[in-house]
């Protein structure tokens, strides 16, 4: 194994979209050494065979590096677009009508008129709504509906090209978060074995809980991202804690969000939707024109470097690239980028100091354990690192809800463990297998890892959870702060 430099250990972790930059010759190996933890399959584009090539590559090149990487399958959910034009880009200039026809043929758009493939849009909008088109770029008023036909007026005009995705502001469009495509993408996702699944456009808990009872007993071990990206979801409380409740993890996925919502009122959102995750005990991925500009460049702008800085400040246990690493000519220097402005940001006292839950009761033993020793991590001197034993690596996520500057090590036997640790800030996931361990060895073996990995040295102190059954992994129970010494470091 690899030794860790403890100096330098990223806690924020980096979510790399792949695609035809990362397909180029040595791209990806060299992605997952600058340090990608997790990587994001786009199933919007290329196909099973592509992103099971894929998935393979990433975990021969992880298991080469002795690294944990998560796999993401991203769905590609009811993204609404146009159709096409017959020429090609259309034009649409300001204060002109321009009709979307649910009834026209698909290829026969101009510059009056276009198809869509959503064909319940005319259904959904109403004179007076406002339509957003290619990311907010274009902005069309609807003036009235007339069956099949939206009748617009051009707002804000531009460049028009076939399949550009629409968004209705203020949210309301009916469609379900799962598709039939949907559907059989998870099928693949599940068969190539990924290790989180995000579901794209979820309106509420129901569309997860949905993606959950289709992922079956076969999927079960996979981790749902619900990517918040409508109006709808975030409209109150109730309905994002519901979201954030019935998954794993939560993406901001600020690209459409920002659409539906308007920017001014996306960074409140952002920050609120971070805040709930951590306390609901889920892990947070901040997402989507984080490096953009790094797709054809080899620096970010100070405005990224200061984007990617504030999620860290703000407790994201992830940040994402989407076509920065996918389809950008700089990918290897994106990441590298990333991980230094994370590392930068990660410096600051105010992402080492926490008040979690301080002042709430807690209910599971293995919940208070988590806690409490992460409370005695961060007070005491001398601690280098708290270790905790896990099964599925449930001790390690409720501490790294807690801000500290110590690394949190996951000791975890199951592969699927490890690398669902991969996306938890502050967390390093090494393989321990106790079965074949004496009860009383058990607790140095961890300790000589710990050296042997160079997260800590003689002399230091570390916290070690564990429970007292089942070989120490899962039912944690019991903290006990423990010193290095020179016999840890012989092993
Ligand atoms: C987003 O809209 O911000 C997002 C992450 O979704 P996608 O990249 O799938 O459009």
């Amino acid at each position: 194994m690899n030794a860790l430099h403890f100096s330098t250990i990223r806690r924020t972790k980096i979510v790399a979209t792949l695609g035809p930059a990362s397909d180029r010759e040595g791209v990806l190996e060299a992605m997952l050494k600058a340090g990608v933890d997790v990587v994001r399959l786009n199933f919007s584009h290329g196909t099973a065979d592509d992103h099971r090539r894929r998935l393979t590559e990433v975990r021969e090149i992880a298991a080469q590096l002795g690294r944990s990487v998560a796999v993401l399958g991203d769905l590609q959910g009811p993204k609404i677009r146009i159709a096409r034009f017959r020429d090609g880009a259309v034009v649409l200039k300001e204060g002109q009508p321009f009709i979307l026809d649910m009834a026209l043929d698909g290829d026969a758009g101009d510059s009056h008129q276009v198809g869509c493939d959503y064909k319940t849009l005319s259904k959904d909008v109403t004179a007076g709504d406002r339509l957003l088109l290619d990311d907010g770029r274009l902005v069309l008023d609807v003036a009235r509906v007339d069956g099949q036909q939206v009748h617009t007026t051009v707002v804000v005009g531009g460049k028009l090209s076939n399949h550009k995705g629409i968004n209705k502001q203020g949210g309301g469009l009916s469609a379900p978060a799962l598709t039939e495509k949907d559907k059989e993408d998870l099928k693949t996702a599940v068969e190539i074995g990924v290790d989180y699944l995000a579901i794209s456009f979820p309106r509420h808990a129901e569309d997860m809980l949905e993606a959950r009872r289709l992922l079956g007993e076969e999927g079960k071990e996979i981790g749902l991202v619900a990517k918040v990206e409508r109006a709808e979801a975030v409209a109150d409380d109730a309905t994002l804690d519901g979201i954030i409740e019935a998954s794993e993890a939560v993406m901001v996925a600020r690209g459409d969000l920002g659409v539906e919502i308007g920017d001014a009122k996306l960074v409140g959102v952002q920050k609120r939707m971070i805040k709930r995750a951590r306390s609901l005990n889920r892990a947070v991925i901040t997402a989507t024109q984080m490096m953009e500009s790094m797709i054809s460049a080899p620096l970010p702008t100070r405005a990224e470097v200061f984007d990617v800085a504030n999620a860290v400040l703000d407790g994201s246990d992830a940040v994402m690239l989407s076509a920065e690493t996918a389809a950008g000519d700089y990918p290897l220097e994106t990441v590298e980028a990333m991980s230094r402005v994370c590392l930068g940001a990660e410096r600051e006292k105010t992402a080492q100091e926490s008040g979690h839950r301080i002042h709430e009761g807690f209910t599971r033993p293995d919940e208070t354990i988590a806690l409490s020793a992460m409370y005695a991590a961060n007070h005491m001197t001398g601690i280098t690192a708290i270790a905790c034993m896990t099964s599925s690596g449930y001790t390690p996520l409720i501490a790294s809800r807690i801000r500290s500057g110590l690394p949190i090590v996951g000791l975890a036997h199951n592969p699927i463990a490890q690398r669902r640790m991969a996306l938890y800030r502050g967390v390093v996931s090494l393989p321990f297998d106790t079965s074949e361990m004496s009860a009383t060895e058990l607790n140095d073996r961890a300790l000589e890892l710990l050296v042997k990995t160079g997260i800590s040295k003689p002399g230091d102190h570390v916290i070690l959870t564990r429970g007292d059954h089942m070989n120490a992994h899962g039912g944690t129970n019991t903290m006990k702060v423990m010193e290095i010494t020179d016999e840890h470091a012989k092993s």
